[in-house]
């Protein structure tokens, strides 16, 4: 048990909240649910809503919708039976009159409220049948000599985010409790006066007090929306905290040597020599950079961005040519069976003719099979290893990873990545890594989710891709579609029917996308349909894609497995069903997978009417854009960023007060004053990072 007198001689930052009057045991268990276990937490805390019952509003000024005080005097009171007894009470200040309404009351209200006296209610204002009323609000009945201010509020009143046990109440006495002691002893202000003077945002201990008791006359919606300039004190400091703490990462990174790759040897020549097309310039600069990385001795840490279609595995497989060639391993890994699969293929297509074998990892390998191949990548038999985050279990090792190359990132957690990087690490060693993302990352996004890694961008797609025409459909029109699928097909194109459902579950998928195939064949008996979804094993999956890509099949049914990696350059159609109910990058992704080839490619996005607006918008950029970049913006202002980076989970992309979208426009702020904390001042450094990520999540944003 804490001594509450000794702990009171404890900095904010890390005295416990059993140090403050009312907490015991049992609520500072409790309130540890929330996150709050410092009187700094309890701080940080922060409330998500205000009410404002600071200044007396007049009957006649108010609007629906509203929280407002009111005083007035009762005109009539009377229990009324109608649908439901009520007691109903009409009051009047001389500007207009409302209509107080109680389903549940005792004899005493109905006698408090008798004519003449003089009431001071809360609530909200809503449009009533004849005039405008207040359900249930709080009132008190006032003394004949009290003055219209005696019983106001003198700041705004917060409402916290609370959890079982822990009372509004409870935290408005906490916080009344750290605030007081708050003007006793700052919390230590790290962000020095000589940096944050520019931008008129208040001092850390000015901010707190605002924003957990806002002085009247405070503009609440600000306040709310995290939009008043004590908020954005607040997000700045933890906005610099995470870029300080990516930053570091990276310096720490960088203490460690990688093996050297040099551009000499054969077998890159060989790869490039094999290949049916020559390289766009973007996708040669884009490899230079990472020849450069690699050539450095550091470890590369390294994002390359790159629109569906741009062509990044073939990159990614010239610079694993160039650290076999050298040596070392190379790990390729996919957040999908079916990805990695189509990694497997090319990577088997390009490399094994050179005489490098590579290695096949899943979690759905047979013991025996995966024993063999995890014996053989520890050997150092196996040069090139593709596969799933099967790639990540304890018990694979490398004899010496140059090279760990990471497909479509936005899907692997933080932790996968770091535990992938930590793969090849020995002491003071790390492999070079190298990730691969089609969902382009807003710049904003990756000032602060990826500060820690350099960005190449492949900003060119092959020569001879034409953008694809996109409509949207009413799933009323479908018989259209179906004619129209026909037509194409007579025209000896090919044609996706992505199928979807919102349930994650393969198995509702894999039945819907079999019933659909089911309908499609009877309207469309002349032609060759076949199905792929996520149920199917893999050796069945490659034989519909092989047959596809074969001119073998017209119509492909798919579930959402076809996303990502899919490479049919005469598939030229793409039907989807349900879009509505798809993000964005999702979308763009699935149509991805047309518009490959010579033909000109459209999409139909069929949809279930009725629309929702939001929906209505995500459909109308898929039609007015091909654009990746333009597409994941709006992605991110539609969805925030949690979601577009799937890292909702992971924590990455969350942070407690700063909110990614909102914020953006600090984030100039951020980076020069996070550069300068950097050079000048150190010890803020580590303070900012502590108070702000931890010291449990050292290892934040790592990746
Ligand atoms: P993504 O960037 O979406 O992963 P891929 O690497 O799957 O793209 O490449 C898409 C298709 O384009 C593949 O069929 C690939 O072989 C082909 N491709 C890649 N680079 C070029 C190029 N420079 N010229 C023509 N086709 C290319
Ligand atoms: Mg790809």
């Amino acid at each position: 048990m804490v001594n509450r007198t000794e702990a009171a001689d404890e900095p904010l930052e890390s005295m416990p909240v059993l140090a403050l009057k009312g907490v015991g045991e049992a609520m500072a268990e409790k309130l540890a649910t929330l996150g709050i276990r410092t009187l700094q937490d309890v701080l940080f805390h922060l409330p998500f809503r205000y009410q404002d019952r600071t200044r007396l509003s007049k009957i006649g000024t108010l609007t629906p919708g509203t929280e407002a005080v009111i005083n007035a005097e009762v005109m009539i009171s009377d229990v009324v039976i109608r649908q439901r007894r009520s007691l109903m009470v009409r009051l009047n200040d001389g500007t207009g009159a409302i209509m107080l309404r109680f389903f549940h009351f005792s004899q005493k209200q109905v006698s408090q409220f008798e004519r003449g006296a003089r009431v001071q209610c809360f609530g909200e204002v809503r449009r009533g049948p004849g005039m405008l009323e207040m359900v249930h609000p709080e009132y008190r009945v006032l003394r004949s000599d009290a003055t219209d201010e005696s019983a106001l509020d003198n700041t705004l009143t917060p409402f916290y985010h609370v959890t079982e046990g822990v009372q509004q109440a409870t935290l408005r006495k906490l916080t009344d409790q750290a605030l007081a002691l708050l003007e006793r002893r700052d919390l230590r202000d790290y962000l020095p006066l000589a940096l944050t003077a520019d931008t008129g945002l208040p001092d850390l201990t000015s901010a707190l007090r605002i924003v957990h008791r806002p002085p009247p006359g405070s503009d609440v919606n600000a306040l709310i929306e995290g939009l008043h300039p004590a908020h954005r004190r607040l997000a700045l400091e933890e906005l610099i905290a995470h870029r300080l703490g990516l930053r570091l990462l990276r310096v720490d990174a960088q203490a460690k040597q990688a093996p050297i790759i040099r551009p000499a040897g054969q077998l890159p020549g060989s790869l490039r020599s094999s290949l049916p097309f020559r390289l766009t310039y973007a996708q040669d600069r884009v490899l230079l950079d990472i020849l450069n990385d690699m050539g450095s001795g550091e470890p590369m840490l390294r994002l390359v961005q790159g629109d569906v279609g741009s062509g990044k595995t073939v990159v990614a497989a010239l610079a694993a040519a160039q650290v076999v060639e050298c040596g070392h391993q190379v790990a390729m890994m996919a957040p999908t069976e079916i990805l990695a699969e189509q990694h497997m293929i090319n990577f088997s297509a390009w490399f094994e003719p050179l005489g490098i074998d590579v290695a096949w990892l899943t979690g759905k390998l047979r013991a025996a099979q995966r024993r063999a191949t995890i014996e053989a990548v520890a050997m150092g038999q196996k040069q090139i290893v593709v596969g799933t985050h099967a790639l990540f279990q304890k018990d694979v090792e490398f004899l010496d990873l140059g090279l760990a190359i990471i497909d479509e990132q936005h899907r692997f957690g933080v932790h996968q990545r770091m535990a992938l990087r930590n793969k090849g690490a020995r002491e003071d060693m790390q492999p070079h890594q190298l990730i691969m993302t089609a969902t382009p990352i807003p710049r904003t996004l990756a000032m602060t989710a990826y500060a820690d890694l350099e960005v190449s961008v492949i900003d060119e797609l092959p020569p001879g891709r034409k953008p694809v025409t996109t409509v949207a459909l009413d799933n009323v029109r479908r018989a259209d579609v179906v004619e129209r699928v026909g037509a194409a097909i007579d025209e000896g194109r090919q044609v996706y029917w992505v199928c979807t459902l919102i349930e994650e579950s393969e198995s509702l998928q894999a039945e819907a996308a079999e019933d659909t195939q089911e309908t499609l064949q009877q309207l469309l008996p002349r032609h060759r349909i076949a199905l792929v979804h996520g149920r199917m094993k893999p050796r069945e999956k490659e034989t519909v894609m092989n047959a596809f890509k074969e001119r073998q099949i017209d119509l492909l049914i798919a579930t959402t497995v076809i996303e990502v990696g899919v490479d049919v350059p005469n598939a030229s159609l793409m039907i989807i069903e349900n879009a509505e109910r798809l993000g964005l990058s999702q979308l763009h992704q699935l149509r991805g997978r047309v518009g490959r080839g010579s033909a000109q490619s459209s999409c139909v996005l069929l949809y279930q009417s009725p629309l929702s607006n939001n929906a209505r918008e995500r459909l109308d950029i898929m039609r007015e854009t091909n654009d990746g970049f333009v597409i994941a913006e709006k992605d991110l202002s539609l969805r925030g960023a949690g979601e577009v980076l799937g890292t909702r989970q992971t924590g990455l992309a969350e942070f407690r007060i700063a909110q990614l979208g909102r914020d953006d426009d600090l984030l100039d702020d951020v980076s020069l004053m996070a550069d300068r904390l950097l050079v000048s001042y150190a010890e803020s450094v580590q303070g900012l990072i502590r108070r702000w990520i931890g010291e449990e999540k050292k290892d934040y944003g790592g990746v």
